[in-house]
């Protein structure tokens, strides 16, 4: 049988390129995404396909509606198939109050967070539904557990942007399980990656451990492991879910 293919955004870094390689070593054909960062993109694909599975890069930025149609174009191209989507790309803003925050920031962060997540599965939903001639299939939007917290004094819009993917996850699974399709959605809470640099203090994770029930930041591999098992067969009855991987906070 020729092997399932996922695609996930933002893989070049950071918990997409961790559940980029989790998914490889477990079999999956893999596309990712990078917006500026093709050198690490590169890197992940090399790994990747250290596990004898076929794995393509490719330029994304996920705001641009153009782009996201035209990578979708490529994927059925070069693989006539898609299997599953990780709606990981994400960006934040530096730490700002809420009154403080320009107009052009807030549109910045929703077009990408949830302009880009609504469009990409879109496009795969239309691949992948059995009314449509696909095989069904498993989407899994990276929201936030911000997205229950808020983010106040520090970053309310990248919180809401995380409310709006929580409800694309439960509307969304409701109206396309009929098609074969489950969609979850997975809340990391505080996650050593890059991005806390780019909400102006790369130290987060370790400052606010004492915050956290199980003392400690979490790992990029520890919420790949959730979203990969939520594409596989083992999460078969799992929809709508929304999964926090927050060490309990
Ligand atoms: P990183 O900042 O480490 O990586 C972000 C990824 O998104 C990179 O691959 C980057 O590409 C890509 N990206 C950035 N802007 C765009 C864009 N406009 N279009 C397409 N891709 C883009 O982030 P994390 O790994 O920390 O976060 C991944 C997801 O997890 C995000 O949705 C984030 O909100 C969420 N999350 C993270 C938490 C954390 O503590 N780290 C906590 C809760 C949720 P490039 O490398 O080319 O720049």
């Amino acid at each position: 049988m020729a092997k399932k293919v996922v695609l996930v955004t933002g893989g070049s870094r950071g918990i997409g390129a961790e559940t980029a390689l989790l998914a490889a070593e477990k079999g999956w054909n893999l596309v990712i995404t990078y917006n500026s960062k093709k050198t690490e993109a590169d890197l992940i694909i090399k790994k990747a396909q250290s596990f004898g599975i076929r794995a393509l890069a490719v330029k994304l930025d996920v705001s641009n509606e153009q782009e996201v149609d035209e990578l979708f174009k490529y994927i059925d191209k070069e693989f006539g198939r898609l299997d599953a989507l990780i709606n990981n790309a994400g960006i934040i803003k530096p730490i700002s109050s809420f009154v403080d925050m320009p107009v052009a920031r807030i549109r910045d962060v929703f077009n990408v967070n949830v302009v880009g997540s609504f469009v990409c599965a879109q496009e795969a939903v239309k691949r992948m539904a059995l009314s449509r001639g696909g095989f069904g299939g498993a989407i899994v939007n990276v929201s936030s557990t911000a997205a229950r917290i808020g983010g106040p004094n520090e970053f309310i819009d990248y919180a809401a942007t995380k409310g709006a993917i929580d409800t694309l996850t439960l509307g969304l699974s409701k109206e396309v399980a009929v098609d074969g399709i489950r969609v979850n959605g997975v809340r990391p809470g505080m996650i050593t990656t890059e991005m806390h640099a780019a909400a102006g203090d790369e130290n987060r994770p370790d400052k606010f451990k004492s915050a956290i029930p199980m003392r400690r930041a979490g790992e990029a591999f520890e919420v790949a492991s959730a979203i990969v098992w939520l594409i596989s067969e083992e999460a078969s009855y799992v929809n709508g879910a929304l999964l926090d991987v927050a060490g309990g906070r």
